[in-house]
């Protein structure tokens, strides 16, 4: 029984209505006027009846026209999703919580209750949640559990074009469970058929809704054989778009350069400024804070607000915050607000003409990883980001690349699933039968990346030689961990040292870095971060700072451990984060029958380190004679980085984390193991296989 009873707080319409607070009514009444003035308020009547009648729908409109806020609400008000849940899913996770909160916000819910969201490593939902906002990680997730997502009423896949690989494995695998759950177009459900189970009462039919901002809805429109194409007309203003007559050497000094030329001489309105990632935009803020400081009197003042992936979710609710009188907001995003996020009063866009992109390099490594590189952006959205000026009225768009630059970019990204590591997914799909070879996909990764991912699965021991998924691999598969750690947690087991590995493999896990890490200050953070080094390496030094940190909580208040965290020139948000994902992992533990508790304590470091190998066991490599490390398992040779703990010593073999490319191969995250250890792993997964 995947049905759940109605939640007695709503109305026939599904609307909260006890518990809108009646003191922030007023608030509530202007929320309600702006959902009234969105563009697609306009074809509500006429969607509902497309919803309606269709199974699949592909919805295409400009951002900001109010498709994902909008959209779950209709289907909620207007009954069609029975009573089951509406998921919303998103390539990116502080987009489903911000609309989450948005959304429930707009339904005066308290988030959690009707609307809820459900991310890697953080969940906001409740029995009565009827319309979730999630990562389209998620529900992937979720498919090993519940093939058939039978929970949901209606999948509306947001931000497809995007083509994340989770998003595409979803698409693939919704095409198939509606088959099943719809029945093949005779109107007779045939569930029981398809999945042999006896006697199952007949699912509920399931809607798929697959929106866009772009405008190549053919592609999926043939992916589910014909499938209606709806448009939603934007309220899109004219942009006057810039190029700069040069090509620009530094993007975030030109950036702020051009910001104060709008400041000091444009007509109010807010600047949206596109930046790659978090470090440029952490570099901009304070460079923009300084040079606001010494504009004259008579000038606006500025506030800067941020938008990016790993920051504080309190932190992205500012941005909405209406700006203040005789203020000009400086808004620094990364391409969340290129199309998942619309940030009003936007009428100048600096384009710095770059973002970062994940990428695998399977060449010359034993397993292959992903890695975050800077990029150029490509068309499309260089066109979407311009866009963002035009929405309450006539805009600007000063782009820091010339218009041959332009002229020259990529039509569209590439799918994910064509430039990403496959290990992880693949081995989720194991588990539930699939395959990525068998699976009917919009686009076939290609061979060597698929042979990669099957590569470091088995290296793993999570699938045999028959590519078959092995019992490790499915205690593997329970954790929302990269392989690599999953394995780790597991190996823990045996060794008895569970609650230290959870530790590090949090703080891996986090989006932000634990080490601040700047080359200037690198012999003042190496003297402060001096106690808590380990002898073996930067895995048990971040034990240690864990630790220290929990101390430091017991007694400290919330401005000293702020202090302390800046004396040893720690990031305070990856250790929170890491607290967070390691109380995630505990409850993973206790529900596939490890104990999170296990302590290796004093003397028992080999084990942790032990452990972590198993997961790390194709990073590793051998010291040459010219002092440099040759990977066991591929070609490359890299350098130890200059921020590791182990960076001045020579020790014979090594593994780690990852690997930087700069000019060199650096490995970074690096712990001095035991060479017949090593050797040894070889043996033990080769037996498991
Ligand atoms: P689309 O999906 O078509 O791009 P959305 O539904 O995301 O459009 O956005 C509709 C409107 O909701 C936008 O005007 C946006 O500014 C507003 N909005 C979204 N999130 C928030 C928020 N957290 N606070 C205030 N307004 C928001
Ligand atoms: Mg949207």
């Amino acid at each position: 029984g995947h049905h759940k009873a109605t939640s007695p707080s709503h109305n026939e319409s599904g609307r909260a209505t006890s518990d809108a607070p009646t003191a922030t009514s007023s608030k509530h009444a202007a929320i309600q006027e702006q959902r009234l003035n969105l563009p697609i308020t306009k074809g509500k009547d006429a969607l509902i009846r497309e919803f309606r009648e269709n199974d699949v729908t592909v919805l295409l409109g400009e951002t900001g026209s109010g498709k994902t806020t909008q959209v779950p609400q209709y289907l909620l008000e207007s009954n069609l999703a029975g009573n089951d849940t509406i998921a919303v899913t998103q390539p990116r996770k502080v987009a489903a919580t911000s609309l989450a909160a948005r959304v429930a916000a707009e339904q005066g819910v308290k988030i959690g209750t009707l609307v809820g969201y459900s991310v890697r490593f953080d969940e906001r939902c409740g029995s009565d949640t009827r319309i979730k906002y999630m990562t389209d990680g998620m529900i992937v997730r979720e498919l090993m559990s519940d093939p058939l997502l039978s929970k949901y009423s209606v999948v509306i896949v947001d931000e497809a074009h995007e083509r994340s690989l989770r998003t595409d494995l979803l698409i693939s695998n919704l095409k198939v469970i509606q088959r099943q759950r719809n029945g093949n177009g005779t109107g007779e459900n045939n569930y029981s058929k398809a999945k042999g189970k006896e006697k199952e009462k007949a699912t509920n039919p399931l809607k798929i809704i697959i929106m866009s901002a772009t405008l190549d809805a053919e592609k999926f429109a043939k992916f589910f054989s014909g499938a209606k194409v709806i448009y939603v007309q934007g309220r899109q203003h004219p942009v006057t778009i810039y190029h700069s007559l040069q090509s620009q050497t530094d993007y975030v000094d030109s950036a702020m350069r051009t910001f104060f030329q709008i400041h000091t001489d444009q007509p109010p309105g807010d600047v949206l400024i596109f930046l790659p990632g978090q470090e440029d935009i952490e570099g901009l803020e304070k460079s923009v804070e300084l040079f606001a400081k010494q504009l004259p009197q008579a000038c606006m003042e500025v506030l800067i607000c941020t938008m990016y992936a790993s920051q504080a979710p309190g932190q992205n609710a500012k941005v909405f915050n209406a700006t203040p009188p005789n203020t000009r907001k400086c808004i620094l995003a990364t391409n969340i607000a290129e199309t998942s996020i619309t940030i009003p009063g936007v009428k100048y866009v600096i384009d710095t003409g770059k973002c970062k992109e994940k990428r695998y390099l399977a060449r010359n490594t034993g397993g292959g990883f992903d890695t975050l590189m800077t990029r150029d952006i490509t068309k499309s959205s260089a066109m979407q980001r311009a866009g963002r000026a035009g929405r309450e009225g006539a805009g600007f768009c000063f782009r820091l690349y010339t218009e041959d630059a332009f002229k020259a970019m990529k039509p569209s990204a590439e799918p994910e699933i064509l430039r990403c590591g496959l290990a992880s997914s693949l081995l989720q799909l194991k588990c539930i039968d699939q395959d990525l070879e068998s699976l009917d996909l919009m686009d076939e990764p290609d061979r060597d990346s698929l042979i990669s991912a099957l590569k470091t699965l088995f290296l793993l021991g999570a699938i045999n030689q028959k590519k078959e998924l092995t019992p490790l691999g499915r205690e593997m598969a329970a954790f929302p961990l990269e392989p690599v750690y999953s394995r780790a947690v597991v190996a823990s087991k045996e060794l008895g040292c569970t609650s230290e590995v959870l530790i590090i493999v949090s703080v891996l896990s986090a989006s932000s870095k634990l080490f601040t890490d700047s080359s200037e200050h690198r012999d003042a953070i190496s003297e402060s971060r001096r106690k808590f080094r380990h002898s073996s390496g930067d895995h048990l030094t971040i034990l240690n700072v864990y630790k220290a940190y929990q101390d430091i909580t017991k007694s400290e208040s919330k401005s000293g451990r702020k202090a302390w965290c800046k004396k040893h020139f720690l990031n305070e948000r990856a250790l929170l984060e890491a607290g967070e994902i390691r109380e995630q992992l505990v409850g993973t533990c206790q529900r596939a029958g490890i104990d999170p508790k296990a302590e290796g304590g004093e003397g028992k470091e080999e084990e942790v380190i032990k452990s972590l190998a198993h997961g790390l066991v194709a990073n590793t490599a051998f010291l040459q004679p010219d002092g440099s490390y040759k990977q066991v398992m591929g070609q490359s040779v890299v350098k130890i980085h200059p921020s590791s703990t182990l960076s001045e010593r020579k020790t014979p073999t090594i593994m780690y984390d990852e690997l930087v490319y700069t000019n060199q191969i650096y490995a970074r995250g690096v712990t001095s193991i035991n060479k017949g250890f090593l050797a040894g792993l070889g043996a033990l997964s080769q037996r498991q296989a």
